[in-house]
């Protein structure tokens, strides 16, 4: 797909401007940024989530900020049931366009493609082929990209900066709570009386693929455990360097 007339490119975000501007950013809250945000991209903005806490807060401020925003999901077909009546749940709360963001690999496809149960035998493939291929060709004729990578979700997403240029997706990558803590982001959702995921209060800090999503005892407070939780993988790859809650 040819490129947007006006898609910016990383020569737009130089390192000078997008330090000057998480530094204006950091001390102020996640509304600001979004409101920032979303003046600054217009439709050209989308929020993607996985329908975690964090997605939800946010999709909660947007809704306020811009009513009718386009909040996405990448559908693997393998999530679990409580997050697919979430999703439904918000579509009828909240004042947001939720899309669905598929791959057009069917599971049986994959299987004879790839073999059965890839995400047992390659996870990074499996990972590849029905999230990040799908992401890409979503956010091809996009220009920013609104996350819920918060700083304190795990040792690879410690750095994380409020704004990000995303080379491998061509988009500004924003991350409005990315100086937030879980416990501001649970009390924002009490606060607001917001539905969340179930299974969060039995034992699943952080829900993606039930394949490759199991329970946590003893979490040591980072909010990703409980994912590949059998293998070295700790990111889907949707975030190059450090996002999806
Ligand atoms: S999280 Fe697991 S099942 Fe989901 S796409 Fe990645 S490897 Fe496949």
């Amino acid at each position: 797909m040819a490129p947007h007339p006006d898609t910016p490119s990383s020569s737009d975000w130089t390192r000078t401007r997008l330090s000057a501007l998480n530094a204006q950013f950091e001390p102020q809250s996640p509304q600001v940024v979004l409101d920032w945000a979303t003046t600054t991209f217009g439709e050209q903005l989308v929020q993607g989530t996985g329908f975690g806490p964090s997605g939800i807060v946010i999709m909660h401020m947007l809704s306020e900020v811009c009513p009718g925003a386009t909040v996405f999901y990448l559908d693997t077909d393998l999530l679990f049931p409580e997050t697919y009546e979430l999703r439904d749940e918000l579509e009828e709360t909240m004042d947001v366009t939720i899309t669905r963001v598929h791959g057009d690999l069917s599971l049986d496809a994959q299987a004879e493609a790839e073999g059965p149960a890839l995400w047992n035998r390659d996870p990074d493939r499996c990972c590849f082929l029905r999230k990040v291929r799908p992401l890409q060709n979503y956010l091809d004729d996009r220009r920013a990209w609104v996350t819920g990578v918060r700083r304190d979700q795990s040792p690879a997403r410690a750095d994380a900066p409020i704004l990000k240029w995303e080379s491998a997706y061509q988009v500004l990558k924003v991350n409005p709570l990315a100086t937030w803590t879980r416990k501001q982001v649970w009390q924002y959702l009490f606060d607001h009386d917001l539905p969340y995921n179930p299974k969060h209060d039995q034992g699943y800090p952080s829900l993606g693929c039930v394949p490759c999503t199991a329970p946590v005892e003893d979490a040591d407070g980072y909010t990703r455990e409980g994912r590949w939780a059998n293998s070295d993988k700790t990111e889907c790859g949707l975030h190059a360097t450090t996002g999806e809650e």
